[in-house]
């Protein structure tokens, strides 16, 4: 297998083509954004943690029957990936209100919801990513009723999994995010999950170790992430 030319880069990754039009290899940047882009920074070795990370959870989660786009580690900082056709939605799954959710609808961080919320947005930008519900996402012609079944099917199963493996890890899994894309017209999850995409409290203490440390300036972040990735091998 050979890397090729770049064909995109995003606030946290590098994607290249490779000499197998079917594979890409995605590089994890230390490159850290927040609201939209209005705060950057970087973080030490977040993409060597995102990297590893990412790729352990989605070996797991292939396994308890969640297909992805994961195909193997390359390096440090690098993988090796289905190239998918990312569906522009953030799906979102939520256990504890937190972030946007407290904020648009005016509770506190922390109610535990008595079954998981599974939210769409809308991956633009420049419109700033909002909030979209099925009726306009068949409107827009984002994805059909079906896939969109499907990808809440997924979304709730791959809960289900880093729910309970974080949880013997002593870290509540409050929120994350998933991106999915098409692959031979097979809907698969891609993208990255780490703690720039998941909330991860800690369960006896209630820590943030995730990238809220960074958007809200709590300090420690490199530690926070190192920790997460130090529990999860142990
Ligand atoms: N999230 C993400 N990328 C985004 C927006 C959200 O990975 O562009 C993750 C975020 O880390 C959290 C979950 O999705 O784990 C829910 O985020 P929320 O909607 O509360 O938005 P935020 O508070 O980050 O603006």
């Amino acid at each position: 297998m050979k890397k090729l030319d770049m064909v995109y880069e995003g606030k946290a990754k590098k994607v290249f083509r490779t000499d197998d039009k079917d594979k890409f290899v995605v590089q994890y940047k230390d490159d850290a954004t927040a609201g939209n882009g209005a705060k950057k920074g970087t973080i030490e070795d977040k993409g060597i943690v995102n990297n590893k990370m990412s790729a352990m959870l989605f070996e797991i989660l292939e396994k308890e029957g969640v297909p992805n786009h994961f195909e193997e580690l390359l390096s440090d900082r690098e993988q090796l990936v289905k190239a998918v056709k990312i569906i522009p939605l953030e799906v979102i799954v939520r256990n504890v209100s937190a972030g946007s959710f407290s904020k648009r609808y005016g509770v506190e961080e922390g109610i535990l919801f008595d079954n998981p919320v599974v939210e769409f947005s809308y991956k633009v930008d420049e419109l700033g990513d909002p909030l979209i519900n099925d009726s306009h996402i068949l409107a827009l012609k984002l994805a059909t009723e079906e896939e969109i079944e499907h990808i809440k099917g997924m979304a709730l199963r791959v809960n289900e999994v880093l729910s309970e493996l974080f949880l013997k890890k002593n870290l509540k899994l409050i929120d994350f995010k998933l991106e999915f894309g098409k692959y031979h017209g097979e809907t698969i999850l891609a993208d990255e999950i780490s703690p720039d995409t998941c909330r991860l409290w800690d369960t006896e203490t209630n820590e943030k170790l995730d990238k809220d440390r960074f958007r809200r300036d709590l300090g420690n972040i490199k530690e926070a992430y190192q920790e997460v990735m130090k529990r999860l091998e142990q």
